[in-house]
């Protein structure tokens, strides 16, 4: 059963779930807040618990956020990074073959580039949009988009009987379009799609992983219990 499920259960007012639905009805909201609390405190436990059970965050929304732009950030940095490092390359390079391996990889690194924080110099002033994009990427996530090929079931009609979903891969959800994500950003979706689709799919992908890598903890701790 899959972590929003169960933690659902711990959200009195969700409607989405439906409790005890092929799942393991025996877990009482408190097994399940107990073993929350044994899944090791960091990053991936707080994401968990902001995508599907906000109440039983440790950190503050702001707290939250201020982990999640040290990451953007840092990544940032390391992109920036190895463009000048390569940039020392081709300045450095003797010989025309080691002077063209430079290049490529200048080229490399510059395409790696994400769109820069600072909007204005005098004073600095950050841009906004990386905010949103945190915020975007959690709801993205907390909030999936049903899958409109099979309405959100996960399966489709197949000459027998019924098959996994081929859009959603029988998950019942899928990632929200580029029309969405604009939108969100408070920007057109050309701009998006040319400028901040790298990092937005950047983020997404490190969230969904540590959210994961703590829903699986989680997994692992209430199947001891049960045992
Ligand atoms: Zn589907």
């Amino acid at each position: 059963m899959h972590a929003a499920e169960l933690m659902a259960r711990l959200n009195p007012s969700t409607v989405r779930y439906d409790i005890g639905r092929g799942g393991i009805p025996e877990l009482t909201p408190q097994d399940i807040a107990a073993a929350i609390g044994m899944v090791p405190a960091g990053l991936p436990r707080e994401l968990m618990c902001r995508l599907w059970w906000p109440a039983g965050a440790a950190l503050t929304a702001s707290q939250l956020d201020r982990a999640l732009m040290d990451l953007l950030l840092k990544e940032w940095t390391e992109r920036e990074l190895a463009m000048y490092k390569a940039l020392g390359a081709v300045a450095g390079a003797v010989s025309p073959g080691e002077r063209a391996s430079a290049q490529r990889q200048y080229a490399e690194a510059h395409a790696r580039r994400w769109p820069k924080w600072i909007e204005r110099l005098e004073p600095v002033t950050i841009t906004e949009t990386y905010k949103h994009l945190r915020e975007a990427v959690l709801t993205e996530i907390a909030e999936p988009r049903r899958c409109s090929c099979c309405g959100g079931s996960g399966e489709v009609r197949a000459r027998a009987g019924v098959a996994p979903c081929d859009r959603c891969l029988g998950q019942g959800t899928t990632k929200q379009g580029p029309t969405w994500r604009a939108a969100a950003l408070g920007m057109k979706e050309v701009s998006y799609k040319q400028t901040w689709h790298e990092p937005y799919e950047w983020l997404l992908a490190a969230v969904t992983d540590m959210a994961s890598g703590a829903a699986d903890e989680l997994r692992r701790k209430l199947h001891r219990d049960e045992k």
